[in-house]
């Protein structure tokens, strides 16, 4: 069973978003909804602490585009990267 669920995770990055939404709204973690600037799907992100910004590159769960990502407690902003 455990070899079945590596070749799933690996073969479908959605699979992994999907099981860290499902365990972060689990624990209670606040969610925050964005769109992806590539695709305009709707993305879900655990919010950072109050008074936290984190900014990281994030990968589309539907299109696997990469994109930076600015979440606080509130909000998220994202962007393309500059250098395409
Ligand atoms: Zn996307």
């Amino acid at each position: 069973m455990s070899s079945l669920f590596l070749s799933m995770a690996c073969a479908e990055p959605k699979y992994f978003y999907l099981q860290y939404i499902a365990r972060a709204r689990q624990n209670g973690t606040t969610l925050l909804q964005y769109s992806c600037p590539r695709c305009q799907k709707v993305i879900e992100t655990p919010a950072a602490p109050s008074g936290d910004v984190w900014d990281t590159m994030a990968t589309c769960p539907h299109c696997n585009g990469l994109y930076l990502k600015v979440v606080t407690d509130t909000t998220v902003e994202t962007y393309i990267p500059p250098e395409e």
